[in-house]
């Protein structure tokens, strides 16, 4: 299998250098992941096509860099099917033919075939797709070449599930990730491994911190990222709440009002 990257044209604040899509060309030619329906996007996806009829169009999740190209997918490429995992509130947002599709399920794409994983965590919805006989995984926005993932529990993120998603695709023993964004990742291992230990030292700095005395995340953030800009403080705030949120999940901190504490 050799997946084509196809860059979606959209550079900005949330997306770095702009997102990945990836067309596995074939018998049934297929798109991961739809863009944001840049012209460029589409006619760049023609281009990899090489005449092809795009058939499938997998998307690993909701977020609008990821999902909403596939309203334009849609109209300038008819009869390509659309699959996604549900997050009705989000696909309702890109008004493409979504037909659903769960952990597990077997898509044809290429002349192979791909498994889909239940990755929730960075979003409810997220899956990855997963190709046994290369050890590829198409990967969303589980990982990113050197830079840790955004947890919005404000946006249905949730720590808890996104360690026990990235435990998941260890597992697999994957040879290389296709992200959404940055770098081809090929030695999957060491970053899984590093995000892991990441999480592990920032908790626990959090239950420190907490030890001292009962704390908000707004007081939290401060001592938890030394130096931090101003405009990055909702994103560490967010952070440090899909934290506790993940310790009072586990029976380890509680609150009153705002305010938390180490159990
Ligand atoms: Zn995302």
């Amino acid at each position: 299998m050799t997946p084509i990257a196809v860059h979606a044209f959209n550079p900005g604040p949330m997306t770095g250098s702009g997102n990945w899509t990836w067309l596995i060309p074939g018998r049934v030619p297929t798109l991961v992941d739809a863009g944001t329906g840049d012209p460029r996007h589409l006619d760049a996806v023609s281009e990899a096509l090489a005449g092809a009829r795009l058939a499938h169009v997998l998307v690993t999740h909701a977020h609008v860099d990821h999902a909403s190209g596939a309203v334009a997918l849609a109209e300038r490429f008819p009869g390509a099917r659309f699959f996604k995992m549900p997050w009705p509130e989000r696909d309702a947002r890109w008004p493409a033919p979504w037909e659903a599709i769960g952990d597990g399920r077997i898509i044809e794409a290429g002349d192979e075939l791909l498994r889909a994983i239940h990755t929730p965590g960075h979003a409810p919805d997220h899956l990855c797709f997963w190709h046994q006989a290369s050890r590829t995984l198409f990967s969303g926005d589980l990982a990113l070449k050197g830079t840790t993932v955004y947890i919005p529990p404000n946006a249905r993120g949730d720590l808890g599930d996104y360690l026990a998603s990235l435990e998941r695709v260890r597992a697999l023993k994957p040879a290389r990730l296709l992200p959404g964004h940055g770098a081809v990742i090929d030695d999957p291992e060491s970053v899984l491994l590093g995000y892991l230990e990441h999480r592990r030292a920032r908790e626990e700095q959090i239950v420190a911190a907490l030890r001292s005395g009962e704390a908000t995340p707004d007081s939290l953030v401060p001592l938890i990222y030394r130096g931090l800009k101003e405009s990055l403080f909702q994103v560490a705030r967010e952070t440090v709440l899909a934290h506790l949120l993940k310790l009072e999940r586990e029976g380890r901190a509680g609150r009153r009002g705002d305010s938390w504490h180490i159990i």
